[in-house]
């Protein structure tokens, strides 16, 4: 026992050296613009609450009316006895809401990633991934087996290239498939895919294409459904992904498209199979969030949101990674100078972590700043002021 906590501290000791140490930071109320931490009123702009629905109303309600029907515990997973009203309810608003055949509820995003694409290839097909992909998808990639290729990031001619290659292995073997995994809207950068050449490309190789829209949903589009409706591109994606717990308030990730899709995932995606199903009160809630979503509510939210990111964008110093887009990284460099930016900012009152490897690549440390709906424009005018 003695060694084994030894050597652990001894690895703690090295990240601590790294300026890579994590802690977990107490935050003592609900995901809203006035946070607490540590005893202090601080405005928070790291939540990826984008829309204020967390803490709405109408998430709540359906919340504690699905506990007091179905309690608080599935009991099972969704294939043993665990599959609840609330669940099947969800799938098909998440399938109306997006537009496709068919969709399939996730405890979480991450959990979604690793049973999609470890289910959708393995040995001997090829993965091709962004370079900047959340890690559930990196984590997803390398657990399938599939050969795992990586373009940079946005880059369409290192993506042409490998799938040139991909080509190539395919006539000698004959039958691996290829798919390619992107974000639309990149969580830790803010910019967004060029999804309309990606289609292109995915087309003309005949590879399949995956697309997380976990920071897009509810965001983009005239449906909000995401980037991917924006561009018009909903019938030419074999598999949406997407989360609840970001901009819709809730928690869970999904996947939307084909009956076959979700039929298949049912029997094939072991983060699903094997995993109780979520707690009901967490699907109501989610289709709450989609309903409000659509509603004039849902718009004026929306519009709110881009107002204030409209307001932050107008300094100088501020750019938006991409129009709309509710993630701001201001890129810092080394893990300790992007710890004492963000140690001063919540001195002076603002909650904005330092993003540090692994979730971005080393030596590119970085501030992300994040907007919602839910902050006034005297709360952006202030954070405007301090950067
Ligand atoms: C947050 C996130 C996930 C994981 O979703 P969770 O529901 O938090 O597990 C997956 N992909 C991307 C791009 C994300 O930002």
């Amino acid at each position: 026992m003695g060694s084994f906590e030894e050597e652990l501290l001894r690895r703690l000791k090295l990240l601590d050296e790294e300026n890579l140490r994590r802690r977990l930071r107490r935050l003592a109320s609900p995901q809203h613009p006035r946070a607490c931490v540590d005893g202090r009123s601080v405005l928070n702009f790291s939540s990826n609450d984008y829309l204020g629905l967390a803490t709405h109303p109408a998430l709540k309600e359906a919340a504690m009316s699905a506990i007091r029907e179905f309690g608080t515990g599935s009991g099972a997973s969704r294939l043993v006895c665990g599959s609840l009203p609330a669940h099947h309810e969800l799938d098909e608003a998440l399938a109306d809401f997006k537009g496709t055949e068919s969709a399939l509820v996730f405890s979480t995003g991450y959990a979604t990633a690793l049973g999609t694409i470890t289910a959708l290839v393995s040995s001997p097909d090829i993965v091709v991934i962004d370079q900047l992909v959340h890690a559930s998808i990196v984590d997803a990639a390398r657990l399938s087996r599939a050969k795992l290729r990586v373009f940079a990031h946005n880059d369409l001619d290192d993506l042409e290239a490998i799938l040139k290659w991909s080509d190539s292995q395919r006539s000698k073997t004959n039958g691996p498939k290829v798919l390619i995994v992107t974000e639309s809207l990149f969580s830790m950068d803010g910019d967004i895919a060029p999804l309309r050449e990606i289609v292109a490309l995915k087309e003309r190789f005949g590879a399949w294409l995956m697309v997380d829209e976990a920071h897009a949903t509810g965001l983009f589009g005239q449906a909000q459904r995401g980037l991917v409706e924006e561009l018009d591109l909903s019938g030419r994606v074999e598999v949406q992904m997407g989360t609840l717990g970001k901009a819709l308030g809730a928690a869970g990730g999904y996947i939307a498209g084909s009956r076959a899709l979700t039929d298949y995932l049912v029997n094939k995606a072991r983060s699903f199979i094997f995993s109780t199903a979520p707690p009901p009160s967490v699907a109501a809630s989610a289709k709450a969030a989609l309903e409000l979503v659509r509603s004039t509510e849902g718009k004026e939210l929306l519009t709110r949101l881009r107002r204030n990111l409209a307001l932050f964008s107008a300094t100088k110093s501020a750019r938006l990674a991409a129009e709309h887009s509710p993630i701001i990284p201001l890129i810092v460099g080394g893990e300790e100078a992007a710890l004492q930016k963000s140690r001063a900012l919540l001195e002076a009152g603002f909650l904005v972590p330092a993003i540090r490897f692994p979730t971005v690549a080393r030596g590119k440390a970085r501030l992300r700043l994040t907007f919602s709906a839910a902050h006034t424009e005297e709360e952006v005018r202030r954070l405007m002021e301090v950067i």
